[in-house]
């Protein structure tokens, strides 16, 4: 892809508001994402320019504002999944959001593999039947807060961005103007009901589809056919953090910095709609096509407490003491997590990981036994250390992070919009 040309017809788009929806979730405790990943687009989206310009606004909020009629489908998309307030009790206060939208001819999307098509000769997916069919069909159009109606059809596909447990994510460019580029990731049904998360997919689909930040994966719309499920994501330019992580090794304080002041800014606003993402780690992190940071997954930020058992042969590594002790938890969960992402990205290994085992995992977690090397920056010591406290009320609150002077000391030097 031309840098130039991807520079040149990136447009910032703001005026969005935040929903009030009450999201609540339910207790939960995570598992480890499937690591079949094949993200075989980050290295070309490594190579994408840094955006040139992008057009913020400060958000006055209007959740009632209709979608103006004369729109195309794709504006009214956005338009329609940023007007969601139908409840609201007080009025937003305004937030400033930009959002980056990606659209034009101009952009090269790459080439399609043909992946659906092979996928659907090789007989992946079944067709499925009554209930666990009605569950999963899915389609924003048809949503409380309807979207516009999109088919497969409707979209020029382009390269693979990577695999995922249930079906491949692609590039693809609407064919209608605007021509917006997106993700768009395909869920196989019989697969989904197979792994018996039909719940945990609507749910998430219903959390994600209600954000609206900067710093988390929006998600503009979906639809499906008779096998499977489509999500029109927004596309992270730059691919998977955990790529970056495992290249580099580890971060420097300065951009270490940053991705945690992003972080802490996005789960403060999931906090604040009452959403515990509770699964907060490298893997689940996508950067934007400036390098921002994106939450990109909220497949564990509402769970039902049947699947805990299950659960919990996942990675241990991010969770609190509360929650490997099998405790009542709550928001603070997160604030443990983004202790143990400023710890791994400044040593490019979690505080609490042990060769040894889960259990050996287990008990460091429990203890909070956990060493800082010596390179680690005395500001950033403090910082992990205020987070990965055993007693969840005496972890640091996110406003107070945000003035912490590691993340003071290095924001001077970071684009307004980052
Ligand atoms: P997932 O099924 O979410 O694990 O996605 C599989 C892989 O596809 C990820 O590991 C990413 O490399 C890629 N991917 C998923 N969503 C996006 C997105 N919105 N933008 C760019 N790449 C993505």
């Amino acid at each position: 892809m031309s840098q130039t040309a991807l520079a040149s017809i990136v447009r910032g788009v703001a005026s969005m508001d935040i929903s009030q929806d009450d999201i609540k979730p339910k207790p939960f405790i995570p598992t480890h994402k499937p690591t079949n990943s094949q993200g075989s687009g980050s290295t070309s989206h490594n190579r994408q320019a840094s955006v040139s310009k992008l057009l913020t606004k400060y958000a006055k909020p209007n959740p009632f504002q209709p979608a103006p009629s004369n729109q195309s489908n794709a504006v009214r998309l956005a338009l329609a999944s940023n007007t969601h307030q139908t409840q609201q009790t007080a009025p937003p206060s305004p937030v400033k959001v930009t959002v980056t939208k990606l659209f034009g001819d101009e952009i090269d999307i790459g080439k399609y593999d043909g992946g659906f098509e092979a996928e659907s000769a090789e007989g992946r997916g079944e067709f499925v039947h009554g209930e666990a069919a009605k569950a999963l069909a899915l389609d924003s159009s048809q949503a409380p807060r309807p979207t516009s109606s999109w088919h497969l059809s409707q979209f020029d596909i382009g390269r693979p961005l990577g695999k995922g447990k249930f079906g491949r994510v692609y590039m693809v460019r609407t064919k209608s103007e605007p021509k917006y580029i997106l993700a768009l990731k395909c869920l196989y049904k019989s697969e989904i009901i197979q792994s018996k998360v039909e719940k945990q997919i609507r749910r998430e689909i219903e959390i994600q589809q209600n954000l609206r930040h900067p710093h988390v994966l929006r998600l503009y719309g979906y639809f499906h056919d008779e096998k499977r499920i489509f999500l029109m994501l927004e596309f992270a330019g730059k691919g998977e953090l955990y790529k970056q992580l495992s290249k580099y090794g580890k971060f420097s304080d300065k951009r270490s910095s940053r991705y945690i002041a992003q972080m802490a800014d996005a789960l403060a606003y999931l906090h604040s709609k009452h959403v515990i993402h509770r699964d907060i780690k490298p893997e689940n992190l996508l950067l934007g096509i400036n390098g921002e940071l994106k939450i990109g997954d909220f497949g564990w930020s509402v769970h039902a407490p049947g699947n805990r058992r299950k659960t919990l042969c996942g990675t241990l590594d991010y969770l609190p003491p509360e929650m490997v002790e099998g405790k009542e938890h709550t928001e603070k969960v997160d604030h443990w997590a983004l202790g143990v992402l400023t710890f791994e990205f400044l040593c490019g290994v979690p505080p609490f990981e042990d060769l040894r085992g889960y259990n050996a995992t287990y008990k460091k977690i429990s203890k909070v036994e956990f060493q800082i090397p010596d390179h680690v920056s005395a500001e950033a010591k403090d910082l992990i250390k205020k987070l990965l406290q055993h007693d969840p009320e005496k972890r640091m609150p996110l406003s107070e992070v945000a003035s912490h002077p590691w993340i003071v000391k290095y924001k001077k030097d970071r684009p307004s919009s980052q």
